[in-house]
């Protein structure tokens, strides 16, 4: 393998297998680790037509004791299958789904980074409908799979602080599927991403769509606040991506820093009280956030422009030493590819 790890960034590279499993006739068969990273399907298939398709991202990598292991890959698992529930598309099996999550890695754990380097493993779960429907159903036949891609430290040449902009459009309707991990939910994205990089922002931060008032999240992570007296915020909404990584690092406030935690709406109005802001997803696990641009009135985190706030860092780290194996694990946080 001549992989330059800490060079690497985020694009997809080709690895060696893929985990294929396809469902026909009302059920899944026991499903192949392959080399063939094509797809042949109908010109009519459902996921080409009407976008039925849902994903999901983990990461594997070696912690600092030289094992190779994945986070809380169940809770990506049960994820999957809320979405697949609302896509109205089979459910693959929780077991089944980390069973072959693991069975992916171990297939390419040549290209899962050393410990240090800052690089992971990227991988992919995702699932589609491949059959013929031209009138508007769910498909009767469909593909669940998993390949892996090593991707670079997210944090190269240092951690910067973004610069975000309250959007105009939105993401997710109220009762609609802002809360699954939907390709559909990507697609409408796209031009508002392109908008903001054009002017100069890193990220949307979209508000409720039903009130246009309340702060939700980005196109791809979750966000968390901290206030003045150090209580993590976090905002409460049916139409936000359960992120897991948000969900951990609320237990890791509370339980290993002894911080206080909050659930709860966050209006846009109060946004400029808060200490310190952060994006947060597997990506990154926490990204701060130093400014927040709401049409020309620009709020600049007191945390500043060149480093993590205080709060956002000790979470980071935490979480971080959890993950890598430095700092002990909540029971049953850190999977073992074996
Ligand atoms: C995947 C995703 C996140 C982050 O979730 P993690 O499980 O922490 O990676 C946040 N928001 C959206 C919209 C997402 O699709």
């Amino acid at each position: 393998m001549n992989i330059n790890w800490s060079e690497l960034g985020f694009s997809y590279v080709k690895t060696d297998k893929r985990f294929v499993s396809l469902y026909k006739d009302g059920k899944w068969d026991g499903g192949v680790l392959t080399s063939d990273d094509t797809i042949t399907m109908s010109e009519c298939a459902c996921v080409l037509q009407y976008a039925q398709t849902c994903f999901e991202g983990l990461k594997a990598y070696k912690t600092a004791g030289g094992k190779t292991v994945c986070f809380r890959p169940d809770l990506n698992a049960e994820r999957m299958i809320s979405s697949c529930e609302k896509m109205k598309m089979p459910v693959f099996p929780k077991e089944r789904f980390v069973e072959a999550v693991a069975a992916t890695v171990k297939a390419n754990e040549d290209y899962v980074p050393p410990y240090g380097t800052g690089a992971s493993l990227y991988i992919r779960p995702f699932m589609f409908g491949s059959d013929a429907i031209i009138g508007v159903k769910p498909a009767n036949e469909f593909q669940f799979r998993i390949f892996a891609t090593p991707v670079g430290p997210y944090f190269k040449g240092g951690v910067k602080p973004l610069t975000v902009r309250i959007s105009d459009l939105d993401r997710a309707a109220p009762h609609g599927t802002g809360n699954i991990k939907a390709g559909l939910n990507y697609a409408m994205s796209l031009y508002n991403i392109v908008d903001a990089h054009e002017k100069g922002f890193d990220e949307n931060i979209y508000l409720d769509a039903g009130s246009r008032t309340y702060i939700e999240e980005t196109g791809g992570a979750n966000i968390i606040f901290v206030t003045r007296d150090g209580t993590v915020v976090t905002p409460k909404s049916d139409s936000i991506l359960p992120s897991i990584t948000r969900r951990s690092l609320l237990y890791v406030a509370e339980k290993y820093l002894g911080l206080k935690v909050e659930e709860r709406k966050i209006a846009l109005s109060e946004i400029s009280g808060f200490a310190e802001c952060g994006l947060c997803g597997t990506a990154a696990v926490i990204s701060p956030i130093g400014k927040i641009v709401d049409h020309g009135k620009e709020i600049c985190m007191p945390s500043g422009m060149s480093d993590m706030g205080p709060v956002t860092k000790k979470l980071y780290d935490t979480l971080r030493g959890i993950q890598l194996g430095t700092i002990e694990a909540p029971e049953g946080w850190i999977y073992e590819i074996k």
